[in-house]
């Protein structure tokens, strides 16, 4: 028996008529760019999609959501295509792929940027930074704003100006249904509300504005530590942000090196007056410190100090967000690390201090700002024969972080086999049933199911 969506791949005709139809290019298994344009972030993920639709604006998203209604195709929407779970890529569905959607817009006066809904944190840095000017976004160039933001958003600038999406100010998005809706505080604030973290569920987002703040120069990079002093330095750690002042911003990374030692990578971004701030200077007077390329630079290169091949590795990504970081926690993630012994698994551990905790929690539906920090068991491997060990690392460890949970995990990190549960405890219960109310407003039928869902009905 033909399955619907190899019929279509199989008929010309049928990309023919999408061709005709969307400005944007059409993809399908013929086409030279095919297996290029269906990788993503985590090659654990491996999909054929029947075509790749990339849409040039909002009439095109339309045009192809249509196309897939007509068609019975599966819809997966891509930005950076960077979201662990391969939400992006779907096999025998469509596409909605917005990488040809990249122009960023500064307007100096009023502080705000307009991104286009298939920009990257790269193209949004490089065109704000040339007027002097941030938002908070994520560590790595290559993520894509928007499934970022959706999400909620930590990085580098978390403890100064809050999560991204807090300094989402509006949105253009285009419904299943083809119907085009703007989001901001005068308009659809409700959506606007959902859009602060409820992901990817409403409809394909075209264009988002988001409030811009003054920034030129950090004092930022990395430290990294080794050998017995890395548990004693895990600890130094979460007291440094602890007492932090909202001028900093720190995340730590743990894990072995290729020799099996504990290893913890430090990246502070201080944006303070001082050129030589305390904090750094402790961080500095560490043990077992073995790099050290802390300076003063710009906010662009301090976004440089992080990258992450692409399409390359296996991913399997497990967390929690934690009301503390004890010293039993600390001991049991290296104990973990130590036993299984497989580099580069590790574990991230990034700070909630500062300003998420002074954000007007109205301002969205995630429920974690009081958390101290999320921590984050990320399996990364080369080989599928080693799939089951490194899913079954982060599984268990993930299961040791959440007696100290907050309840719920980090939408952006989720695989695709988190329950709804732990969905609905990311937000509570009641901005679940918020966000459920919008869902039945914007995608009643739940077009848009390849994300972190949230169920119009039922569970
Ligand atoms: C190397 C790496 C570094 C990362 N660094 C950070 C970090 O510093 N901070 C952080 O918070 N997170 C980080 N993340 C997680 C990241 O924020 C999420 O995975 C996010 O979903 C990626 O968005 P994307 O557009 O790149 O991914 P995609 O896989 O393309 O999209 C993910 C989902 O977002 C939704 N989406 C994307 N674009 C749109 C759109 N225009 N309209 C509607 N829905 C859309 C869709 O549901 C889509 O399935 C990182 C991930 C990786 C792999």
């Amino acid at each position: 028996m033909t399955h619907r969506s190899d019929e279509i791949s199989n008929t010309a005709n049928s990309l023919l008529q999408l061709r005709d139809a969307l400005v944007g290019e059409v993809i399908g298994p013929a086409d030279r760019d095919y297996d290029t344009a269906r990788v993503c972030f985590n090659a654990l993920v491996d999909r054929r999609p029947a075509v790749i639709a990339r849409c040039l604006g909002p009439t095109d998203v339309a045009t192809a959501f249509d196309f897939a209604r007509t068609h019975e195709l599966e819809v997966a929407v891509r930005g950076g295509g960077h979201n662990p779970a391969g939400h992006c890529v779907v096999d025998g569905g469509l596409v909605i792929d917005l990488s040809l959607l990249r122009k960023v817009e500064v307007d100096q006066r009023t502080r705000t940027a307009y991104a286009q809904g298939g920009s990257t944190w790269l193209d949004f840095d490089s065109a704000t930074q040339a007027f002097g000017l941030v938002t908070p976004g994520g560590v790595v160039g290559s993520t894509g704003v928007c499934g970022l933001t959706l999400g909620g958003g930590i990085g580098h600038l978390t403890a100064q100006y809050g999560l991204t999406c807090d300094n989402l100010v509006g949105a253009e998005l285009v419904s299943p249904n083809g119907s085009v809706t703007r989001a901001s505080s005068d308009e659809n604030p409700e959506l606007l509300w959902g859009l602060r973290g409820g992901g990817g569920n409403f409809g394909v987002v075209t264009r988002l504005e988001y409030r811009l703040e003054r920034l030129d120069r950090v004092v930022g990079g990395l430290l990294d530590f080794r050998g017995s002093a890395v548990a004693d330095n895990l600890r130094r750690f979460r007291d440094l942000v602890a007492g932090s002042p909202p001028d900093l911003s720190c995340q730590a990374v743990v894990a072995l090196d290729e020799s099996l030692t504990p290893a913890l990578r430090v990246a502070p971004c201080y944006t303070g007056i001082d050129t030589d701030p305390r904090e750094l200077r402790k961080l500095r007077s560490w043990a077992g410190l073995v790099h050290d390329d802390t300076s003063a630079r710009s906010f662009l290169d301090q976004q440089l100090v992080f990258d992450s091949p692409y399409g390359e590795d296996r991913h399997y990504w497990k967390g929690h967000f934690v009301g503390e970081l004890t010293d039993e926690l600390i001991d049991e993630l290296l104990d973990r690390l130590l036993t299984f012994g497989r580099p580069p698994v590790h574990v991230l551990i990034e700070s909630l201090h500062g300003a998420p905790k002074n954000a007007d929690p109205a301002l969205g539906p995630i429920a974690y700002r009081a958390a101290a920090f999320n921590v984050s068991a990320m399996a990364v491997w080369a080989k599928a024969d080693d799939d089951d060990q490194h899913i079954a690392w982060a599984r268990d460890t993930a299961a040791a972080i959440e007696p100290w949970s907050l309840g719920g995990g980090y939408a952006n990190y989720m695989q695709a086999d988190e329950p709804v549960e732990r969905v609905r405890a990311a937000f509570g219960d009641d901005a679940f049933e918020r966000l459920r109310a919008l869902k039945r407003r914007y995608d009643p039928t739940n077009v848009l199911r390849r994300n972190q869902n949230i169920p119009p009905d039922g569970l």
